[in-house]
């Protein structure tokens, strides 16, 4: 298979599970819950407030959402907490992957498919 997404090297993702994430949904419910996810992001949130002195604003209310956002690990595209969107990702969630790149790769890197509330958060 030739495909201009694989280009870069990642071996590493082979054999991973990966949880399927949708927006707005999973955002909502942690804003609702204050649970890791929304505690991961406050606080990349504040560290940037206190350190740029700037952007107070953000940190009011669902604003601080705008904090966060990821690509996809593939083809860049990109994951907003605002956007609908399906995304996987991996337990520690630094690695997301699209909805198109895990169906066209699955097979290929032998993932196992499980739902956002198994999340080892
Ligand atoms: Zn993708």
């Amino acid at each position: 298979m030739d495909d201009w997404r694989l280009n870069r090297q990642k071996n590493d993702f082979s054999d991973q599970t990966l949880y399927k994430i949708t927006f707005p949904d999973f955002w909502k419910t942690a804003y609702k819950h204050r649970n890791a996810f929304f505690q991961r992001i406050e606080q990349n949130a504040k560290k940037y407030v206190e350190s740029s002195n700037s952007g107070h604003e953000f940190l009011e209310g669902e604003r601080i959402q705008h904090f966060w956002h990821e690509h996809c690990t593939f083809c860049w595209e990109k994951a907003l907490t605002d956007k609908e969107c399906i995304f996987y990702c991996n337990g520690d969630m630094q690695h997301w992957v699209c909805e198109e790149c895990f169906h066209d790769f699955k097979e290929k890197f032998n993932w196992e498919e499980k739902s956002a509330e198994d999340l080892p958060l």
